[in-house]
């Protein structure tokens, strides 16, 4: 039989509690014996940490942990990619579209997580391309944008989301129910769209900096620009009814646009795959993001690295097993503002009077 490898330590105290979650330097912890499992990995080393007396275990560093099915977090990895509906991937698994939600829930974050571990940490160094991706959820009578910002080598910097109020030529019936339904849940913010582009912006491009930032002449853009102060940012603009090919100056958002489109079932048209809820639709958009910026390759003609080898955050094109290779835990990223909100399920759904939020204590 060969030999089992050993396991590496841990790296830090789980319990973000403890003073050596943050700063494990002078941490220290004992075996504890070990409990085996009908998934591998079966036979799971157990430790204690001397500091606070928590309890873990090697698949505490894991993105599997307390999962019954590890095999299927890949699985909905891809699913969730290539057009597939959570009922649909919930089908072929054999498991609850409950799971499949739960396990998306658990990849959105992660994603988060490591994109915000591998985005570089300065300014951009590459022209930014702006654009509102138009989707809704709960219904065709709550629009909203996710608005995505791309660099000219095809890496997504960021995206957030703005709600929208319902435009475009409605007949009687349709203005009635757009009337009723804003009368029982309220009516989006008409600042949104604003609000939301000078949280991205501000998030990607630091203080001090400067930025070129393309975009359509959406007239929030101007506005949210202005208000982020110590921020030189040179705007480009490009009627977005210009042609859409490789020579449009929007390109790199274009096809983003495309790309998040062509492979989310919650985001094709007349479909019933819709998002219901935007925190869902955020947290896909992350597993798409991470996939898009270091695991897909830039062209699938010529097979070629993927926009984070072209600017250099990462050596070579990640595998799905790099991806989810270890567990990133929230505490040690100091979120804040929207991503922190995004992280723990606190984007609100206007049309839903309640929602689950992400508040477990041990499962983050
Ligand atoms: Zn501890």
């Amino acid at each position: 039989m060969p030999r089992r490898r050993p396991d590496p330590p841990p790296p830090f105290c789980p319990n973000p509690r403890c003073a050596s979650h943050k700063d494990p330097g002078t941490w220290r912890y004992k075996k504890k014996g070990f409990f085996s499992r009908t998934r591998g990995p079966r036979r799971v080393q157990r430790y204690l940490c001397q500091r606070c007396g928590r309890n873990f275990s090697t698949q505490t560093f894991s993105p599997t942990y307390w999962l019954k099915r590890p095999d299927l977090l890949r699985r909905v990895f891809w699913g969730s990619l290539s057009c597939s509906g959570l009922r649909q991937m919930a089908r072929e698994a054999g498991v609850s579209h409950l799971t499949v939600q739960r396990l998306l829930e658990r990849l959105g974050r992660h994603c988060l997580l490591l994109h915000e571990a591998l985005r570089p940490p300065g300014a951009p160094t590459e022209a930014l391309v702006l654009d509102g991706f138009r989707t809704f959820e709960a219904g065709q009578y709550w629009p909203f944008d996710l608005n995505l910002l791309v660099g000219e080598s095809h890496f997504v910097y960021g995206f957030n989301d703005a709600e929208l109020r319902r435009s475009g030529t409605h007949t009687e019936r349709q203005r009635a129910k757009r009337a009723q339904l804003e009368a029982a849940y309220g009516r989006p913010n008409p600042k949104a769209t604003r609000r939301a582009v000078e949280e991205l912006v501000g998030r990607v491009v630091p203080e001090g900096a400067s930025a070129e930032i393309r975009s359509d002449e959406h007239r929030a853009y101007p506005l949210a620009f202005r208000r982020l102060a110590g921020r030189r940012i040179r705007h480009l603009t490009t009627s977005s009814k210009a042609s859409r090919t490789a020579s449009n100056p929007l390109f790199p958002v274009n096809l983003a646009d495309l790309l998040l489109r062509h492979g989310s079932a919650n985001h094709k048209r007349e479909t019933i795959a819709f998002s219901k809820r935007r925190q869902g639709a955020l947290y896909r958009a992350a597993i798409w993001m991470v996939w898009r910026n270091y695991v897909k390759p830039r062209s699938e003609r010529r097979q070629d690295a993927p926009p984070g080898v072209e600017i250099g955050v990462v050596n070579a094109r990640l595998t799905l097993s790099e991806v989810l290779g270890r567990r990133l835990f929230p505490w040690r990223a100091s979120l804040s503002g929207w991503l922190e909100r995004c992280y723990f399920g606190r984007i609100p759904t206007r049309a839903m009077a309640r929602m689950r939020r992400h508040s477990p204590a041990y499962a983050v």
